[in-house]
C-alpha cells in the first residue's frame, strides 16, 4: 500500500496544483465535474498499473485546459516540467524523458522554455547513465549565459565519470574563468590523471604536474609523482626535494614517501638526514609509520635496546596496533624461553593477522575504507578525502 501511495505522489502533486489553478476560477463547475471524472479515470489507470495511460490522460487534461484558456501556456509548461522532474527523482527516468522531450518538441513553447526543457533532458540522460546524450545537451546550452555555469559543472562531472581528463581540464578552466570561486582541488587531480596517461611525453607530463601544483599548491599527489619521476631517473636530490615537500603540503600522506625517501638518502649515503626528516615529521604530525621507520633506523644505528626504548615512548603516548605489534616483537627478543615468551609470540601473531586483514586507508568524509590509496573517494565522490590509517590518531 505504501508503494502505491509513493507511486501516486507525482500525480497527486500535479493534481493539487491543477485543482489550485481551477479553484481560482469561478463558474467552472461543469468543467470541474468533467475534469474530476477524467481524474478518477486517471486514478483507475494508476490503480490497474496502467501508468503510461494515466500520465497521458493527465497531460491531455492540462492541454485541454490550456486550449480552453483555463491556464496559461506558462503554467502548463511549469506543471509538465515539474511532473517530469518528479518522475526522475523517483527513478522513473523513461517517463521523465518522455515528458521533457514532449516539451522540447512542442511548437507551443518559446526558445527560453525549450532551453529549460533541454536542461532537464540533460539531467534525465545523466540519471539514466547516457552520458554522451547528456553531454550533447549541455554543450548546446554552453552559449546561453544563464545555463553556462551549470552546464560546465555538469560536463566536468561527465568527463570525470568517463575519465576524459583532457576534456575535464578544458571545461573546468572555462568554468574558473566565469566562476572564479570554483573548487580547484579537482582540477589539480584532473592534471595528475591526465599526466599519467601521457607519461611517455616527458615534457607534457612535467608541465601537467606543474599545473596541478599551480592550481593546488598543497597537491601531495603531484609532489609524489614528481618525486617518482626523479627517483626513476636516479636524480636523488630532486626526488628528495619533492618527497619532503609532502610533509608541508599534507603530512597525512608522508607514509607514502618514507620508503622512497630512505632509498634516495641511502643512494646519497646520507641517512642522517633521513633520520632528521623522521624526527621533524613526527613533530609536525604524529604518524605510526614514521614511528616504525624511526625505530628501524635507531635499531640499525644504536641497537635493539635503543629502538625499543624509543618505541615504548611512542606506544605510551600514541597507542595503536601498528607500533604495538613492533613493540611486542622487541619484547619477544628480550624474553626468556618459557610460557611467557610463547604467549608473546602468539600475541604478536594475532596482532599481525589483525593488521594484515585491516584496511589501510579510510575516507575522512564518509568512512569508506580501502586497501590501497585512491585519490578520489568512489563513495562520497570527494578528492583527497581518503587518508592512510597510520596517520590517524587512533587505536586501530
Ligand atoms: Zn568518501
Amino acid at each position: 500500500m505504501l508503494e502505491l501511495l509513493f507511486l501516486l505522489l507525482p500525480i497527486a502533486a500535479l493534481y493539487g496544483w491543477y485543482m489550485g489553478q481551477r479553484s481560482a476560477k469561478k463558474d467552472q463547475e461543469t468543467l470541474n465535474n468533467k475534469f474530476s471524472r477524467e481524474y478518477v479515470t486517471g486514478l483507475n489507470f494508476l490503480l490497474s498499473n496502467q501508468q503510461e495511460k494515466a500520465v497521458d490522460l493527465f497531460l491531455s487534461m492540462l492541454q485541454k485546459q490550456e486550449s480552453e484558456n483555463q491556464i496559461s501556456v506558462e503554467s502548463q509548461f511549469e506543471a509538465e516540467l515539474t511532473l517530469g522532474n518528479l518522475f526522475r527523482s523517483r527513478g522513473e527516468v523513461d517517463r521523465a524523458l518522455r515528458i521533457h522531450q514532449g516539451l522540447e518538441n512542442s511548437p507551443n513553447y518559446s526558445f527560453e522554455q525549450k532551453l529549460l526543457a533541454k536542461q532537464q533532458l540533460a539531467k534525465d540522460f545523466m540519471a539514466a547513465g547516457f552520458y554522451d546524450r547528456a553531454e550533447n545537451y549541455y554543450i548546446t546550452l554552453l552559449d546561453e549565459p544563464e545555463f553556462a555555469v551549470n552546464s560546465l559543472s555538469q560536463l566536468t562531472v561527465i568527463y570525470q565519470k568517463t575519465k576524459e581528463w583532457k576534456k575535464a581540464i578544458n571545461v573546468t578552466e572555462k568554468l574558473l574563468r566565469i566562476a572564479p570561486q570554483t573548487e580547484r582541488v579537482p582540477l589539480s587531480h584532473y592534471y595528475c590523471e591526465y599526466a599519467q596517461t601521457i607519461n611517455e611525453d616527458e615534457k607534457s607530463f612535467l608541465s601537467c604536474l606543474l599545473k596541478a601544483l599551480e592550481y593546488h599548491p598543497n597537491c601531495a599527489r603531484a609532489a609524489i609523482m614528481f618525486g617518482d619521476y626523479y627517483l626513476n631517473k636516479g636524480k636523488y636530490p630532486e626526488a628528495i626535494q619533492y618527497y619532503q615537500r609532502v610533509l608541508s603540503q599534507a603530512p597525512d600522506y608522508v607514509s607514502e614517501v618514507l620508503e622512497k625517501l630512505k632509498t634516495s638518502y641511502s643512494e646519497l649515503d646520507d641517512l642522517t638526514n633521513f633520520e632528521l626528516f623522521l624526527v621533524k615529521a613526527n613533530q609536525i604530525k604524529h604518524n605510526s609509520s614514521v614511528d616504525l621507520a624511526l625505530a628501524e633506523f635507531i635499531e640499525q644505528k644504536d641497537g635493539v635496546e635503543a629502538a625499543q626504548s624509543s618505541l615504548y615512548q611512542q606506544v605510551s603516548q600514541y597507542p595503536n596496533m601498528i607500533t604495538f605489534h613492533r613493540f611486542i616483537y622487541y619484547q619477544i627478543n628480550e624474553a626468556e624461553d618459557g610460557r611467557g615468551r610463547d604467549s608473546l609470540v602468539l600475541l604478536h601473531k594475532m596482532v599481525g593477522d589483525r593488521i594484515q586483514k585491516g584496511f589501510q586507508y579510510r575516507c575522512l568524509n564518509c568512512g569508506y575504507q580501502s586497501y590501497r590509496l585512491t585519490w578520489y573517494c568512489p563513495s562520497c565522490r570527494h578528492w583527497e578525502s581518503i587518508k592512510p590509517i597510520q596517520s590517524l590518531a587512533e587505536i586501530i
